[in-house]
């Protein structure tokens, strides 16, 4: 995992000095969470959809880059299970 980060220099995300334990990222459909203490910076994230997953944006994790299935499938694939997400719709029918 070592060469992988090098050869990708993912040093780490930009968002892990903060210290919030959880950061989230909606495109209204779902809603992505990411644990900052959780991840194990595989980049398997980035290698996969680099076109939502990218450290050198702003905020890392572009809900607009790739359609919600897609994002959901990516998100199944992290090792360590920093990220995840919810259907936002749950959350709207629950609070009716
Ligand atoms: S796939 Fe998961 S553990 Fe790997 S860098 Fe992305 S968020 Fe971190």
């Amino acid at each position: 995992m070592i060469f992988l980060n090098s050869l990708l220099d993912f040093a780490g995300h930009p968002e892990d000095l903060m210290s919030e334990s959880e950061k989230t990222y909606t495109n209204g459909e779902i809603t992505v969470v990411w644990k900052p203490g959780v991840c194990i910076h595989s980049a398997k994230c980035v290698q996969g959809l680099g076109e939502v997953f990218n450290v050198n944006a702003r905020p890392w994790i572009n809900m607009e880059g790739a359609g919600t299935e897609r994002i959901i499938q990516q998100v199944g694939q992290c090792p360590s299970g920093a990220l995840s997400y919810f259907r936002n719709e749950k959350i709207a029918k629950a609070t009716r």
